[in-house]
């Protein structure tokens, strides 16, 4: 530590100790969210304090007022203070680095807090977290490409910042570089401006991995297409891994050259879904222990509620986690949370309304759950027989709960036709009819959609 640091932390932990002793911060509230703080800036007129998670930012945010109060006794001076995420530290320090120097080198970008080690796998992303570690596990062996699509809040920039952080850890040589499409057009842009096109094509073809976020904002800007494809094709050919997202398959990307779609699939691509129930409650469960949450502190019927009522996504799920323990501590007992206090938190907040009515997008869910399979597999040109068996089901069901005309069903389901939706859906009433097992599977799928 330097002088200053050591300054710091000594002011910090007097401060510290008088917020413990105050009366609106129990001795939980305190080492949840208090105890790991650390005052990283005092100027004049700020005081700037780190601590590692959102949630601790949350609550500390809220306390401004005591937190200052308390400063004041130590220092004897009012300053105006902020809280911010040790990550968003980082980041900041990165950028900079960027900003000053223009040069990829020293800054791979690559997020550190997302890693394969807090990433919670489940039906609905085994596949694309599957294909992800084997990426990392050997660059540019597998598959390279790797398109990685589904909506947003799903894990995709977590997956393809864990690949990154897997590889600079194993090969701490490797030259990884982690981007978004925007900043990768921003930074062509620049380059254009200031002559220094080549030279940045020359940073870009030496790089081993290059992970790209959000492709799909690549649309529509030529003149990146065109740096880009002569990247993509020099890292390709020299068996270099790329992994690219999008919240689409690369075929439904609007706006983007057919060389460039065809040069995405030409790899493998993979899709992600909302989380099932199960695989929400895990991960429920695994951001209270990494908030070192006391997971009694939330009742399991609680927990139950938030896993069907936000699984939409996993960013979905984190913030109604924020938003009750949030809740708790500042209209709750700050103790035990309950059901009472969970539905006064999330009292006039939209759950996932596709819960309670039925929709294709439901019977899609419950039908992919039921047989362990993704949504995108249902509607994939798969014809393994567990895949097309599910999707008959679906298909059948679409028609029969929903009344869809069999054209519509054929769009939502892959863009087949509607003989084909016809022919599925005579299927299954014969195997209904036929096969009392199938029966019950279907009495069984309509009830779970029903209830
Ligand atoms: P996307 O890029 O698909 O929009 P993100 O990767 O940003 O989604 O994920 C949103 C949030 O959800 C992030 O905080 C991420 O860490 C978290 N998250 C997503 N999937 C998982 C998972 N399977 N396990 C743990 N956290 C997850
Ligand atoms: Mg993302």
């Amino acid at each position: 530590m330097t002088g200053v640091e050591l300054y710091f932390s000594d002011i910090w932990s007097k401060t510290k100790t008088i917020i413990k002793d105050h009366d609106s911060v129990g001795k939980i509230i305190y080492d949840t969210y208090f105890d790991d703080s650390s005052l990283m800036d005092l100027s004049d007129a700020r005081a700037t304090i780190v601590v590692p998670t959102n949630l601790q930012k949350m609550v500390l945010s809220q306390k401004l007022q005591l937190i200052s109060d308390s400063l004041h006794q130590v220092i004897n001076r009012d300053v105006e203070c902020e809280v911010l995420l040790a990550s968003e530290v980082k980041k900041a320090q990165q950028t900079k680095v960027v900003e000053v120097s223009e040069e990829l080198a020293g800054s791979d970008n690559v997020l550190p807090f997302y890693t394969f080690d807090n990433f919670i796998v489940g039906p609905s992303n085994k596949e694309s977290h599957s294909a992800s570690l084997a990426c990392a596990y050997n660059p540019g062996k597998f598959y390279t490409p790797l398109f990685i699509y589904g909506n947003s809040g799903l894990g995709k920039t977590h997956l393809l910042n864990a690949i990154g952080n897997y590889i600079k850890q194993s090969d701490p040589n490797s030259k990884v570089y982690y981007t978004s499409s925007s900043e990768f057009v921003s930074r062509v842009v620049n380059s254009i401006k200031d002559n220094s096109i080549e030279s940045f094509k020359e940073t870009m073809n030496h790089l081993d991995v290059l992970l790209v976020d959000d492709i799909q904002f690549l649309a529509g800007k030529e003149k990146s297409h065109e740096i880009f494809f002569h990247i993509f094709n020099e890292l390709v050919n020299n068996r270099k891994q790329i992994v690219l997202t999008s919240d689409r398959d690369p075929s439904e990307i609007k706006g983007l050259e057919e060389r460039l779609i065809s040069r995405f699939s030409s790899g493998l691509s993979v899709g992600m879904d909302s989380p099932e129930f199960e695989t929400s409650l895990a991960i429920l469960r695994f951001k209270m222990e990494n908030q070192s949450l006391d997971s009694s502190m939330i009742d399991d019927e609680v927990l139950s509620y938030i896993a069907t009522n936000f699984s939409k996504d996993v960013r979905k799920l984190e913030g109604a986690l924020n938003r009750l323990i949030f809740y708790s501590i500042n209209f709750g007992s700050g103790e035990r949370i309950d059901f009472k206090t969970a539905l006064g938190a999330f009292k006039g907040s939209s759950t996932s309304s596709d819960k309670n009515e039925i929709s294709t997008t439901k019977i899609k869910r419950v039908v992919a759950d039921y047989y362990g399979l993704t949504r995108q597999q249902l509607v994939s040109k798969s014809r393994t027989k567990n895949i097309a068996n599910a999707r008959h089901i679906a298909m059948f069901l679409c028609r029969k709960l929903l009344d869809l005309p069999f054209m519509k069903i054929g769009e939502e389901f892959g863009k087949r036709d509607h003989s084909t939706v016809m022919n599925a859906c005579g299927k299954v009433e014969e195997n209904i009819k036929k096969d009392s097992n199938y029966k019950q599977a279907m009495l069984e799928i309509e009830k779970i959609l029903t209830q």
